[in-house]
């Protein structure tokens, strides 16, 4: 898919890690997981097994069922409370994958084993080609999970996303002018919004052309986002020629600075516009709207201010910022 790019975190081989209380069982399993190609990481109890775990961060565990100090069940446990973080990396982490080995004349620890959130088991004596293979499985579906999980962010991230200019779309802007609108009225702080419209812009279209015009709208936008420096505030494509920007917990005054800031970012780029009848060069004109959102008051009625604003910095000769 084009513009989405999934790339494993590392080239490196997985990491297993092993935890095994005996020392020939760990060994023999080392071995064996090296000779698949795997990095190896060896732990005694459950308690080192959990410190390692959590510093190495393995692509899947390997765990002994009958431990001293911490036994597998127990360990298996906390290894499944590790995930509950509210990091992107939680989750994936969470799904790091655990083979319990059990031992063959005790099946009831099978069944203890996946209530801790054991992914699978293999039993002792243990047969090797059986354990090869399920750590192959294991692996290969928690990379698909990472995988899927990463495409899965990205496309979020692309469906909020105008495809022109790369600033929010229509879409995200309505979803957080609510979110901030009902934020603020928590707060009782105050809400900005500016609405932005290029200036001639049809006129500058049918003068340069349409590529002319999408190069001219990527530019503004650039020239915005640079203007509004905070990570709280949002940028937005709201319609053709025209963007918003919503600044949380921002006045009156502070809003027209950014205002002030963007309109001459803009007309610094000195985007050559012959067609105009303010200047030889592309302007915005802005409109700014400040509120502290009450019950009795709507983020519409916002929109409709500073759409009114906008208005007026048009009738008043374009080119400015005009607060109402
Ligand atoms: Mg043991």
């Amino acid at each position: 898919m084009a513009g989405i790019n999934i790339t494993p975190s590392t080239n490196d081989p997985p990491l297993v890690l092993i935890i095994e209380d005996d020392r020939t069982t760990r060994l023999l399993l080392r071995r064996a997981m090296e000779k698949e190609g795997y990095r190896v990481a060896e732990a005694s109890d459950g308690e080192q097994g959990l410190a390692n775990y959590t510093r190495l961060k393995p692509d899947i565990v390997l765990i002994d069922a009958m431990m001293p100090v911490m036994d597998g069940f127990t360990c298996c446990r906390h290894l499944q409370a590790f995930g509950g973080g509210e990091l992107p990396e939680a989750t994936i982490f969470a799904r790091t994958p655990v083979l319990m080995i059990t031992s063959l004349d005790d099946p009831e620890s099978v069944d203890r084993a996946f209530e801790v959130g054991a992914s699978d088991f293999v039993t002792k004596p243990i047969h090797w080609a059986v354990l090869r293979q399920r750590v192959r499985r294991l692996i290969q579906q928690s990379q698909l999970y990472r995988q899927l999980e990463a495409a899965n962010r990205e496309l979020q991230r692309l469906a909020t996303l105008d495809a022109l200019t790369k600033v929010a779309n229509r879409r995200r802007f309505d979803e957080f002018f609510q979110r901030e609108w009902r934020r603020m009225m928590r707060e009782q702080a105050p809400l900005s919004l500016i609405l932005c419209d290029v200036d001639f812009f049809k006129a500058y279209n049918d003068t340069y052309g349409h590529q002319a015009g999408d190069d001219c709208l990527q530019l503004v936008a650039a020239a915005i986002c640079e203007a509004v420096k905070r990570p709280g505030d949002l940028v937005a494509r709201y319609g053709g020629e025209e963007f918003a920007v919503i600044l949380p917990r921002t006045d009156a005054i502070g809003a027209v600075v950014v205002a002030e800031e963007i309109r001459t970012k803009v007309a610094g780029l000195q985007i050559a516009h012959n067609s105009s009848t303010v200047k030889n060069f592309v302007t915005l004109s802005l409109g700014v709207a400040c509120t502290v959102p009450s019950p009795d008051s709507s983020c519409e009625q916002l929109l409709e201010q500073a759409d009114k604003a906008l208005y007026e910095a048009k009738a008043g000769g374009r080119d400015r910022v005009q607060l109402l």
